[in-house]
């Protein structure tokens, strides 16, 4: 991804050049294990530092969504590099019950703005979680289509309100 700016010394984001490496887009949902002493937001913090250095390098971009003992998370970019990320996401003991929701070619990323966005479940997130027929934060029952409207609707979110306090977002700029 590169940077550009304006005559005004505005910042803006530049369209990645994704069209020779061919896009992938991955979802998938698991189990948050016993997160230590530290609990859970140290655990979230750790990993989010890391994905971001790392899907930087590797021009992979997404969102990790957390709650009620669940992660969901979409990770796309260049086919080769969300398979490689995915690969050590898998084996992470951080978490387990890791479920694949959707896998594949995209043309066009859905998150083209954070190396790794980040949404924890809230009470007021209820009537968005049933509008993808969810009760409780539940993911793996989720097919793609449910949850791509579920993490883009959360993202939206972020674009929205920035750094909120309902919603934090970490960006790639
Ligand atoms: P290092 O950071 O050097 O890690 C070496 C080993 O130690 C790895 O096996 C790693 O799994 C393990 N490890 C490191 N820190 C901890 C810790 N605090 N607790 C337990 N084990 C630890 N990585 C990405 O690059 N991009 C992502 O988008 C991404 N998303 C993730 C989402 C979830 C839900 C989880 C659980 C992990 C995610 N990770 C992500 C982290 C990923 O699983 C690897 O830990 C990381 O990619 C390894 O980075 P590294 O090769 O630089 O190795």
């Amino acid at each position: 991804m590169r940077k550009g700016g304006d005559s005004l010394g505005l910042e803006f984001m530049l369209e990645f050049d994704d069209a020779p490496k061919g896009l992938a887009r991955l979802v998938y949902a698991s189990r948050v294990r016993d997160p230590g002493r530290g609990g859970l937001p140290e655990m979230v913090r750790a990993i989010l530092l890391k994905s971001i250095h790392n899907n930087r390098m590797a021009a992979v971009t997404g969102i990790l969504v957390v709650g009620e003992g669940r992660f969901l998370q979409l990770l796309e970019g260049p086919a080769g590099e969300v398979e490689a990320i995915f690969a050590r996401v898998e084996r992470d003991d951080r978490h387990d019950e890791v479920v694949v929701i959707a896998r594949g070619a995209v043309e066009r990323r859905l998150f083209r703005d954070w190396n790794m966005a980040q949404h924890h479940i809230v009470a007021a997130d209820r009537g968005v979680l049933a509008k993808v027929g969810l009760t409780d934060f539940t993911p793996d029952v989720l097919d793609e289509t449910s949850a791509l409207t579920l993490l883009t609707t959360l993202g939206a979110q972020h674009l929205r309100w920035g750094k909120s306090p309902k919603a934090e977002a970490w960006s790639a700029r």
